[in-house]
């Protein structure tokens, strides 16, 4: 049995902000919810959300021998996360300007693991970035981190919703287990409902994947499919700069989190006239590569 305190002490050491532990459990309340989004359809084009659903709301059944998940998180509010200069039409998601969250948040997690080993040299672990079917925003509000959105995401009293999520699933139990807390959550709230472009933010806490700019920018668009995206180019923050949690939190202090591309600096012609290799020079380490230049290219001739 590992006590929670030194599971908690450890992740703040490797740099996350907050950190939560929940047993490996299956999430039947939220299974259900997503059933129902996707049986509307309103995954659209993102049909690996499809596969894997019940590993995605159990992590017992995604990982063999989990008995304990710890939920972790990182700020990366900067700048840039509260908005554009009114007309500016190359917007990126603040997430976007940073080292690519995926390959930092998996390097954190192995730290935690590996120095949680050097007491408990038999255990096992996985780690998950949102590269990986497990349901972390719901995890992470099992674990008294915060609350569903309007928005449909994850908003903490302290961060608000401009954090990065990683979890690390063990095969040991833990001596004490969080659990949900009540907030006070978005009471009348719905700055975010009115800041979509697009009227993405359905009741219910859903998300319309077809109208939603975060993921039209990034996933495929289907077939003769057209969305005001409103100067985004790669990712969309609107719903989120808005949110009076985001706009009281404070910046991020995690370094990785750093912006290292300055989207004023870049306008349409910076872009268009951008060969791969300086895009290369520019931003292979941030998820923007995951669009690739064409696709931000082709973002801008949209506009
Ligand atoms: S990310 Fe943008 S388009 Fe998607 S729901 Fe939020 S405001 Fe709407
Ligand atoms: S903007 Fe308001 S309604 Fe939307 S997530 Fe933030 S607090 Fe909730």
């Amino acid at each position: 049995m590992i006590p929670k305190i030194l599971i908690t002490n450890t992740a703040k050491e490797v740099g996350f902000d907050i950190v939560g532990v929940v047993p490996a459990m299956p999430l039947e309340e939220e299974s259900q919810r997503f059933g129902v989004w996707l049986s509307e359809g309103h995954h659209s084009t993102l049909s690996y959300l499809e596969r894997n659903v019940e590993k995605r709301f159990d992590a017992s059944r995604l990982v063999e021998g989990a008995k304990s998940v710890v939920v972790c998180g990182v700020a990366y509010l900067s700048e840039y996360s509260r908005g554009y200069p009114e007309g500016w039409r190359t917007k990126i998601a603040s997430y976007a300007l940073n080292r690519d969250y995926h390959l930092t948040i998996k390097e954190m997690l192995s730290a935690l693991a590996e120095r949680l080993k050097a007491h408990y040299p038999q255990l096992r672990f996985r780690v998950f970035t949102d590269s990986a079917p497990l349901a972390e925003k719901s995890y992470a509000r099992r674990a008294g981190l915060g609350w569903i959105g309007r928005n449909s995401l994850l908003v903490t009293p302290e961060y608000g919703s401009m954090l990065l999520l990683g979890e690390l699933v063990i095969d040991e139990v833990v001596d004490e287990y969080d659990s949900p807390k009540e907030y006070i959550g978005c009471g009348e709230c719905r700055r975010c409902v009115e800041a979509c472009p697009n009227g993405a933010i359905l009741e219910g806490r859903y998300i319309d994947t077809r109208r939603c700019i975060a993921c039209r920018t990034i996933e495929p668009m289907a077939e003769g499919e057209s969305v005001d995206l409103d100067g985004w180019i790669f990712g969309c923050d609107a719903c989120q700069s808005v949110c009076p949690y985001n706009q009281r939190a404070m910046l991020h202090t995690n370094p990785n989190f750093d912006p290292i591309v300055d989207p004023l600096s870049l306008d349409s012609d910076a872009w268009l006239g951008m060969s791969e290799e300086e895009f290369s020079a520019l931003a292979s380490t941030t998820p923007l590569t995951r669009a690739g230049l064409e696709k931000i290219r082709s973002m801008i001739r949209r506009e």
